[in-house]
C-alpha cells in the first residue's frame, strides 16, 4: 500500500458547494493525481470541542452548518460512508499519546469536510471520518495531533486539514468569487509569509505565527481556520512541502492548497 501525503485545503464560503470555480478545478486535479485512499480523515475548522472527538458513525449525515445562503445549498448531500474501524484506530493512537479522545457515534460531516470532498471525490465512495479541533489549545497541540496520526498515512489513509489560509469574515466581499482585482495587501503579505516559512520548514516561526507573521490578527481574528494546517504539517513532519493552489475567493479568503510528505 502506498504511503499518502497529508493535505491542507482551504474550503472557502459555503457557496463553493454550488460552484467552486478555480479552487474546484484544483481540488479535482489534486484528487486525480493522488493514489486512491482507503479512507479519509478530515480535520475541519467547523467541529470544535474541548477535547478531541472522532466520529464513529457508519453513515455520517451531511450537516448544513451555515445560514443565510440560497436554499438549494441545503439540498446538497455527501453520502460517503463512515469508517468506525478508523475512528477506533484514531482514538487508540491519540489515547496512547496522552490525548484522550472520545468517539461520537452520530456526528455528521460539516461543510468544511463535504464541500471539498464533493469536488475531490464526487462519487462519495471513500469512507470519511472527522476529528474535532481544540481552538483553545493552539497550533502546537494540533501539530502534535498530526504527528500522532502520521502512521495512518502508511495504511492508505488520506489526512486532510480543511480550513482557510486567511479567514476574516468581516472583510469578505460576498459574491466576489474568483475576482482578485481588489485583494487587500494584508492577505497577500500573510499568504506570502506563510508560504516562505512552509517552504523553509521553519516550524518554530510557524507555530509562533500569531506573533511573527504580518497581519496575523487581521488574517485570522480567531485561529480555528488555520489550525488544520498544523495538523496536516504534523502528520508529515520534516517532509517536503508542495503548494498546489494559491487563489483568492470572496475578495479576501486565501484558498491555498498544500501537501506534505510524498510528492504529488
Ligand atoms: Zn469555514
Amino acid at each position: 500500500m502506498k504511503t499518502l501525503p497529508s493535505l491542507f485545503v482551504s474550503h472557502g464560503s459555503p457557496m463553493l458547494a454550488r460552484d467552486a470555480g478555480r479552487t474546484g478545478v484544483a481540488w479535482q486535479q489534486l484528487a486525480a493525481d493522488l493514489p486512491r485512499p482507503r479512507a479519509i480523515l478530515m480535520l475541519s475548522a467547523h467541529w470544535l470541542t474541548r477535547q478531541p472527538m472522532v466520529n464513529s458513525s457508519s453513515a455520517p449525515e451531511t450537516i448544513h452548518d451555515f445560514g443565510g445562503f440560497p436554499p438549494d445549498l441545503h439540498t446538497l448531500h455527501y453520502p460517503a460512508l463512515g469508517a468506525p474501524w478508523l475512528a477506533e484506530q484514531v482514538s487508540t493512537l491519540l489515547d496512547a499519546a496522552g490525548l484522550p479522545t472520545t468517539r461520537h457515534p452520530n456526528h455528521g460531516l460539516d461543510h468544511g469536510a463535504w464541500v471539498p470532498l464533493r469536488n475531490m471525490y464526487p462519487a462519495a465512495d471513500i469512507p470519511v471520518v472527522q476529528l474535532s479541533l481544540q481552538p483553545h489549545l493552539g497550533p502546537a497541540h494540533h501539530y502534535r495531533l498530526g504527528q500522532t496520526l502520521a502512521p495512518l498515512r502508511d495504511e492508505g489513509i488520506l489526512i486532510i486539514g480543511s480550513g482557510s489560509l486567511t479567514h476574516n469574515l468581516m472583510d469578505v466581499i460576498w459574491n466576489a468569487g474568483d475576482d482578485e482585482s481588489a485583494v487587500p495587501t494584508y492577505v497577500r503579505e500573510f499568504q506570502g509569509w506563510m508560504h516562505e516559512k512552509l517552504q523553509a520548514g521553519d516550524l518554530s516561526a510557524l507555530l509562533d505565527y500569531r506573533q511573527q507573521a504580518p497581519h496575523a490578527q487581521r488574517a485570522h481574528p480567531s485561529e480555528e481556520h488555520l489550525l488544520p494546517l498544523f495538523g496536516s504539517m504534523g502528520a508529515a513532519t520534516g517532509k517536503p512541502v508542495q503548494r498546489h493552489f494559491a487563489g483568492i475567493t470572496e475578495g479576501v479568503l486565501a484558498m491555498d492548497i498544500y501537501s506534505f510528505g510524498e510528492t504529488i
